[in-house]
């Protein structure tokens, strides 16, 4: 699939401004929710207009507003899967299925039961959807959106309506099932896990706008921008100032780190994930020699225990030595979180002090 999408849409209190171009099978829109991501498939699709610009889908223009085309959605051969995918609840799932397919009766029937059969529906052909599971809805919903061949297929968020144990066991299957599509897909959704696991390509919007678009892998291994480094899921965050060339100051959270490589000039935020810090396991007593860079004395402030990990939160012990400011404020930004397995930190040998390494690569430098 090759997708390019530069476009401008004015809405009432809201404007969109979208520009990408990408290639690829598989293809992620991430962003938080109200940032445009559906906006901009609607007007993929044609259900809307942008005010300008262009669209064109595998060298085939389906919207440019200086030359005035503007395809109908019926024209475009797009499959989209809204993020409520509605099926037509008067209808039976064999019907909904075969909505779309305007070929013979007996082609068409053909058609919908070899459908029926690969997306594992059998012996429900005549049930109506509330007489359905949600996982089969999806099955049908996404049967009826490949069943004519798209060019492209575009998911809205397919998983959001389902519970966390049914999403996860339906991911492993929709991604079965779509190797029997041969088309591209832009999935959207607000998961990174899902977007992370699906799609080797990435749009990351934020507020109407396409900030960054490149290799899934990669943007979240370097996000690049402080708003990107936040919808990738990066927890801590501070304003940066630039020491040297190779040395920067974490302002809110009061420690120098070396970078390891050359520091851009336009950099203004530094960013650490949470299960990025190296847990210096020193025997107690021993304190780590300062041959070490990056290492932090941390004060716990508290520990919240997950199903798998513990949050613990933390900040510079020596930061409140030296500014022994309490501010309400001051706490909130200067506090940091670490993501541990629960083996490791259970099992740590020094107990009483909490140092952690931040090592070079895992300092994000944000714009
Ligand atoms: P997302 O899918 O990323 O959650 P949407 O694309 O649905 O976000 O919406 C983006 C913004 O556009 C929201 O602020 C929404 O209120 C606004 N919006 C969506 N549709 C319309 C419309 N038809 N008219 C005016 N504003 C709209
Ligand atoms: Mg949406």
């Amino acid at each position: 699939m090759r997708l390019l999408v530069d476009i401008k849409k004015k809405l009432k209190g809201f404007s969109l401004e979208v520009a990408f171009s990408l290639e690829g099978e598989y293809t992620g829109i991430l962003g938080p929710s109200g940032s445009g991501k559906s906006m901009t498939l609607k007007c993929i699709a044609g259900i809307e207009t942008p005010d300008e610009g262009r669209i064109v889908l595998n060298g085939k223009v389906l919207f440019d507003s200086e030359k005035k085309i503007n395809l109908k959605p019926q024209d475009r051969n797009i499959g989209y899967l809204f993020q409520n995918y509605a099926l037509f609840p008067h209808m039976t799932v064999e019907e909904n299925i075969g909505i779309g397919l305007k070929l013979p009766q007996k082609e068409k029937k053909q058609k919908v039961k070899e459908m029926i059969k690969a997306f594992h529906l059998q012996g429900l052909e005549k049930k109506y959807p509330n007489q359905i599971s949600g996982g089969q809805q999806q099955r049908v919903a996404l049967a009826r959106c490949i069943v004519y061949k798209p060019d492209v297929l575009m998911l809205d968020e397919p998983f959001s309506a389902l519970d966390a144990h049914l999403r996860d066991q339906l991911q492993i299957e929709i991604l079965e099932l779509l190797k029997l599509y041969e088309g591209g897909v832009l999935l959207v959704s607000h998961s990174r896990d899902e977007i992370y696991r699906l799609c080797k390509k990435l749009v990351i919007i934020d507020q109407g706008k396409s900030i960054l678009c490149g290799d899934t892998k990669e943007i979240f291994r370097q996000p690049k921008l402080h708003a990107a480094a936040r919808i990738i899921g990066c927890k801590n965050i501070s304003r940066c100032e630039i020491i040297s060339s190779h040395s920067v100051r974490a302002v809110d959270w009061g420690f120098i780190l070396e970078t390891g490589r050359p520091v851009p000039e336009n950099i203004k935020y530094l960013g650490i994930q949470a299960h990025d810090f190296c847990l210096l396991d020193v025997v107690p007593g021993k304190v780590p020699g300062k041959e070490q860079n990056n290492v932090i004395k941390c004060k716990i402030s508290k520990i919240v225990e997950g199903e798998l990990e513990y949050n613990v939160y933390f900040r510079n012990e020596e930061l409140e030595v030296e500014n022994g400011n309490e501010s309400e404020e001051m706490n909130m930004n200067s506090e940091l979180v670490y993501q541990v397995r629960k083996e490791l930190w259970d099992n740590r040998k020094n107990k009483e002090n909490l140092y952690l390494k931040i090592p070079e690569q895992a300092i994000l430098l944000l714009g």
